[in-house]
């Protein structure tokens, strides 16, 4: 079912987009939609500031719009969910509802992550739908960049 995909590139891609997100001011984190065949069918970078919206998480506005592009209505059936940062539980519970097959993501995310951190929302078996995740993809690029950015707000 999992086609053999480029996670390296993709993610390689994601970074790109959570550097972005810094310019603006927001938590360095990005994100991209694979369709069944490995395109790329949206991306986004965190613009949770840059909108003044506690929902503009990298992973929803990507999901958003790649249903928009996806041509199945909301379902983003055979798709995979690339994330430099393992998801939250809004951007989990998001990618179980959008009904991806599988999320990958960089770092995990100690003080919030609910794919397998704090919480596994992706894969409770209480759900009805639960994608496969693959943890830990250029894990650590996405961590440095987080720690610089985290450094930089703390002004040392
Ligand atoms: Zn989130």
């Amino acid at each position: 079912m999992t086609l053999d995909l480029d996670l390296d590139a993709a993610m390689g891609r994601a970074l790109e987009l959570a550097a972005a997100a810094q310019e603006w001011g927001d938590t360095p984190i990005g994100a991209l939609v694979l369709g069944p065949d490995g395109a790329v069918l949206a991306e986004a970078a965190n613009e949770r500031e840059k909108r003044g919206d506690p929902t503009a998480h990298a992973e929803v506005l990507a999901l958003r719009a790649a249903a928009e592009q996806h041509g199945d209505g909301w379902r983003l059936t055979g798709c995979t969910l690339v994330v430099t940062l393992e998801p939250c539980t809004m951007c989990a519970g998001a990618s179980v509802l959008s009904r991806v097959d599988r999320v990958v993501y960089g770092a995990d995310d100690p003080k919030a992550g609910a794919a397998g951190s704090l919480w596994d929302v992706v894969r409770d078996r209480r759900l009805n739908h639960r994608p496969e995740v693959t943890a830990g993809v250029r894990a650590e690029e996405s961590a440095t960049l987080l720690r610089a950015f985290f450094r930089a707000q703390r002004g040392l």
